[in-house]
């Protein structure tokens, strides 16, 4: 992927830039991420915390994952876009939400996490590992 990748919420006051070639990216489909989006799943692109540097106001809104551990959930305040996250457990690692990047297309999801809670009408990558849990047991 071409570095520093960019992105930003809806209304372009909360911007990021990501220095560092991503860890992972899964698409998680727990009902926390469901209700936090708006849809299906969370197309979580994972990056190390010291690569991803943000510019403007957010807030975090803390929920309870279905892992057990607390997830901060960062959004806009003004336009409510989610952002990020911050998962108690893994501090050291960071989930954006890749269709907040400006170039969404590059994201390669390679596993599907949380499967368990995936609604009927989630239509999910046939090729792609499945499992019920998180990305790092
Ligand atoms: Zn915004
Ligand atoms: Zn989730």
């Amino acid at each position: 992927m071409k570095l520093p990748m960019t992105g930003g919420c809806l209304c372009g006051a909360v911007r990021y830039e990501i220095s560092a070639e991503p860890v992972a990216g899964a698409n998680c489909h727990c009902r926390t991420c469901q209700k936090t989006l708006g849809g299906a799943y969370f197309p979580a692109l994972f990056v190390h915390a010291s690569a991803l540097a943000v510019t403007g106001h957010y807030k975090e809104f803390p929920t309870l994952a279905a892992s057990g551990n607390t997830m901060y959930r960062a959004f806009c305040p003004e336009c409510g876009t989610s952002l990020f996250g911050r998962n108690s457990a893994f501090s050291k690692i960071r989930p954006v939400s890749a269709a907040t990047l400006d170039d969404p297309g590059v994201f390669k999801p390679q596993k599907d996490i949380w499967v368990v809670d995936a609604q009927p009408w989630d239509f999910m990558d046939p090729d792609l590992p499945k499992c019920n849990g998180n990305l790092w047991p």
